[in-house]
Order: structure tokens, then C-alpha cells, then sequence
């Protein structure tokens, strides 16, 4: 198979913009075994676009284009190469909720042109964005492969090592293979930033971050002639990013924290409990999502009032009234009692404002409390939890959920340790 790639943007052509994607895709493809004899570059015009596509598919199987696959009216790419293959655009259901979740989750409101995103040539394979709102696609026809990929090269990376390298595994004799490294406590762009020159340096494998829902997941690929071959050349990797982000890794390939937890805990048999204010329940939740859990957690309350505090977990009225509800002191007691009352070898507490409005200078919104007891163990974190103005309740509490389960799994690896 051999390529030809296509970059869509006036700013291109004017000199604006560096064609980065184009050397992107290069360094992708000849990983793949995928010759690239042309790249292209064309304005936003949809007449000189459908030429180019025609010059490009005389002479290559594969067209990879980018740019122009977002909302506004100079945004023309798909529309373009979905005439070009005689296919109408039809509502692709899995990318309107995408791009819902994704305008919800940034407390904005979405519009009609937005959700033209959403809309896909009929029968093309989507490409979901984990870093923006344009999906993107794969159109086959004949032989001949259209795939289509928004322009900001951020985007693009994510887009091609999550979705596109997968899919075009089948028209390449080389075996992709990956590793996520699962990291909690750490933004993306921190990793990013430590981790630049690592990544700058590696096209074979290649180190991708990307942060999902307050963890950040950094992907290593590698393409060999076999698995063995691919996760062989990983290793090497491996110890420059324990240096620098080890602390931070809570897991390889393992989906998220509460398998990671759960899995933990079941293989050392160490019980869990939860005592919860701010997190409503999200913890057990969190926890009970993972079949088997019952082995490793007993149970777990949801004390949100001062009273039921007291009452079910025998926090003291002292402390209440000293401390506040929002405090180190009344966490360890929370946890404490709830560990008291189930008999788990662990208990957590979560106590904090989550917003919006409860907040003072002292204790401002996102102040959480989760502390972690167990018999020979005690430790509370403070957490200051704000994404900046686009912070919601939702995303107070599941931080502060999250960080519950990420301190357990810390405490349960201490204890196991020290058995
Ligand atoms: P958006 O939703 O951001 O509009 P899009 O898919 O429509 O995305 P474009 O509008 O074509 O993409 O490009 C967005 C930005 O991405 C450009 O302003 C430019 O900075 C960058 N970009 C586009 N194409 C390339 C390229 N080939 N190389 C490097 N950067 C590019
Ligand atoms: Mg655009």
C-alpha cells in the first residue's frame, strides 16, 4: 500500500503554519511499512480540494488528509470527500453524545454548528477525538482508503496513536503493540512537560499522554515484526520514565483506579471501608462497580449531616465544634469510626465543599479532606480541588472520589508491604 498525504488549510499556503502534521503522518507511516510518495497541501476551497483528492487517489491507495474538519463555515473537508465518494453525511449517534459529554463536562453550551461534528459520511469507520470536538474518518471504497483528521496537530497525534494505528494495522505487515501507564496526582501537561525531551527523542516506540477524567494515561507503541519484538523495545523506555513520573504511576494496563484498587485488594486480602460526606456514596460506588468486590469491601456509610457523623461513626461533637466538618481531624475520625464499625483492615473518609456556594476564605470551595486509617497507618491529604473557572460540583466531587480510591490503593501497597 502506499500514501499520499494532504494537508487543508489556507494558513498552510500563506506560510501562517508549519506542516507538522505532514511529518507527523510520515514518521507514523514508514512505522507501519506504509510508503508515503507525495504529500499535498491545498487551500480551504472545496473545488481545488476535490481536484486534489482526484490527483492523490490516481496515484495512492491510502489518502490521509487533515484540517478543516471543524464547526465553521470554512471548515469544508468532509463535506468535500464524502461528495467526492458519492456518500451523504448521516448523524453518527456515538459522536453527538462525545461531543455533548465534552461541552458538558466545560460547563458549555453546545450549538447547531457544533453538532454538524457529529454528522459522518454514510458507512465510514469514526474516529473519536480525545483531545478536541472533530471526530474523524475512514472512508473505504473500492480499494482505495480516505482518512480524514482534524488539523490541530495535538489532536492528530492522539487521534492517530488511539484510533487510526489500529486501523490501519490491517494494511500493514508490521504488529503494533502498546502499554498505558496509568498515572494519578499529575496533569497532562506536567507530564508532558517533563517528559518532552523522551518524547521528542522516541518515534519507535512512540510515549503519548492523555488525560482522562482527572488521570492521565501515557501510552507507549511500538511496531515490530512480532509482539515480542514491539514489547522488547518498550523496555529501554521504561526506567527514564520511572525517573521522572514513577511516583506518579499507579498501574500498567489496567483500565482505571478502582480496577487497579479492587484487583489490588483482592490479591492481598486486604478489606476496605468508606465513610463519606462531599462524595455522596461515589467511593463505594467506585468500589462496588467491580465484580468481586465483596471479597474486599464490607461496606460503607454516607454521613453528610454533623448528626449522622456522630451518630454512625462516633465523630465528637469536640471536634465538630472545634474543627468544623471540614477537617483533618474530623476525617480521621470519620475513618476511624467507619473502620471501627465494619472491621476493614482500611477505611477511608472523604469531607470537604464541593460548591458552589458553602465556601469561605478559610475553607474555600474544593477543600476536601480524605484520610486513610488502618491499624498501623494514618495519613490525611489536603486537597485544594479548582480546574479554574470551569470547575463544577461534579468535578469536586469526583476528584476528591478519585483521590479517595488512589490513597487507598497507596495505603493498602504500605501495609502489604510491611506484613
Ligand atoms: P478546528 O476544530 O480547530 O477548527 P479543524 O479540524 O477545522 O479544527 P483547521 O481549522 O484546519 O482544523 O486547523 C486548526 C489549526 O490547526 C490551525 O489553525 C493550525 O494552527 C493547525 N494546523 C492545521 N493544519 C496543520 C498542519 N498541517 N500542520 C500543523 N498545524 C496545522
Ligand atoms: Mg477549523
Amino acid at each position: 500500500m502506499n500514501a499520499e498525504i494532504l494537508c487543508i488549510g489556507t494558513e498552510l499556503l500563506l506560510g501562517n503554519v508549519v506542516n507538522t502534521n505532514a511529518t507527523y503522518l510520515s514518521q507514523q507511516l514508514a512505522r507501519l511499512g506504509i510508503s508515503v510518495y507525495h504529500h499535498s497541501v491545498v487551500g480551504d476551497n472545496a473545488q481545488r480540494l476535490e481536484d486534489a483528492l482526484r490527483i492523490a487517489f490516481q496515484r495512492a491507495d491510502l489518502v490521509i488528509t487533515t484540517g478543516g474538519l471543524g464547526p465553521t463555515y470554512d471548515d469544508l473537508s468532509k463535506e468535500t470527500i464524502a461528495n467526492y465518494f458519492h456518500r451523504p453525511l448521516v448523524l453518527h449517534q456515538p459522536s453527538l453524545d462525545n461531543l455533548h459529554a465534552f461541552y458538558a463536562s466545560r460547563a458549555r453550551k453546545i450549538t447547531p454548528n457544533n453538532e454538524k461534528q457529529a454528522y459522518q459520511p454514510e458507512g465510514a469507520i469514526v474516529f473519536t477525538n480525545h483531545s478536541g470536538t472533530a471526530p474523524g474518518a475512514a472512508i473505504e471504497d473500492n480499494g482505495k482508503v480516505a482518512i480524514m483528521l482534524p488539523g490541530p496537530p495535538r489532536e492528530v497525534k492522539l487521534m492517530f496513536e488511539r484510533e487510526v494505528l489500529p486501523y490501519l494495522q490491517k494494511f500493514s505487515n508490521h504488529i503494533i503493540v502498546s502499554r498505558d501507564l496509568q498515572l494519578f496526582g499529575i496533569g497532562e501537561s506536567q507530564v508532558e512537560t517533563l517528559l518532552k525531551e523522551l518524547m521528542m527523542q522516541s518515534t519507535n516506540p512512540t510515549l503519548a499522554p492523555y488525560a482522562k477524567e482527572g488521570e492521565v494515561n501515557l501510552r507507549i507503541t511500538a511496531s515490530a515484526a512480532s509482539a515480542e519484538e514491539g514489547y522488547a523495545m518498550m523496555e529501554p523506555l521504561m526506567e527514564p520514565i520511572n525517573q521522572v513520573v514513577g511516583k506518579y504511576i499507579y498501574g500498567i494496563d489496567v483500565p482505571d483506579l478502582q480496577t487497579a484498587l479492587v484487583t489490588y485488594l483482592l490479591e492481598h486480602h486486604i478489606t476496605v471501608s468508606a465513610a463519606e460526606s462531599c462524595t455522596g456514596g461515589l467511593v463505594s460506588k467506585s468500589i462496588t462497580d467491580i465484580a468481586g468486590c465483596s471479597d474486599i469491601y464490607p461496606g460503607g456509610v454516607c454521613s453528610y449531616s454533623n448528626e449522622m457523623k456522630m451518630k454512625w461513626l462516633n465523630v465528637q461533637t469536640s471536634t465538630l465544634e472545634t474543627h468544623g466538618a471540614v477537617s483533618e481531624e474530623t476525617a480521621l475520625e470519620m475513618a476511624q469510626g467507619i473502620r471501627f464499625a465494619t472491621g476493614s483492615d482500611l477505611a477511608v473518609s472523604t469531607t470537604g465543599i464541593a460548591g458552589p456556594g458553602g465556601g469561605s476564605a478559610e475553607k474555600p470551595v474544593g477543600l476536601v479532606y480524605v484520610a486513610v486509617v488502618g491499624e498501623n497507618y494514618q495519613h490525611v491529604e489536603k486537597l485544594n480541588i479548582s480546574y479554574g473557572e470551569q470547575t463544577t460540583r461534579a468535578m469536586i466531587r469526583q476528584r476528591a472520589a478519585k483521590n479517595a480510591l488512589y490513597q487507598l490503593l497507596q495505603a493498602a501497597k504500605v501495609i502489604s508491604q510491611t506484613d
